[in-house]
């Protein structure tokens, strides 16, 4: 996201997480950028790089699932903890075919 428009955006949730949650605010608008600049470095890293020959190899098939195979699906980026909790498993990720 470019810069200008993410300082605007994060600029507008510190607005309204303020107004919610008072100096609370600080600990968690941090922790949320945190998290989403998370989620941009991995998204980021599983489009760009090699899928790798590890543990990490599960989080790339995962993702490349909703991409190609199972649109409707597989919507955990950097991790499928949330697709297993909202039953978006994908049905044949895991068969090799
Ligand atoms: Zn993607």
């Amino acid at each position: 996201m470019p810069p200008v428009l993410s300082l605007i955006i994060s600029t507008l949730f510190f607005i309204i997480y303020r107004a919610v949650m008072g100096n609370y605010v600080f600990g968690f608008l941090s922790g949320f950028l945190m998290g989403y600049s998370t989620y941009l470095a991995i998204h980021y890293a599983i489009h760009v790089f090699k899928m790798p020959k590890n543990f990490l190899k599960i989080i790339w098939e995962h993702h490349l699932t909703h991409h190609y195979r199972e649109p409707d699906r597989a919507f955990g980026v950097s991790s499928p903890l949330w697709d297993y909790i909202f039953g978006t498993m994908p049905k044949n990720e895991w068969k090799k075919s």
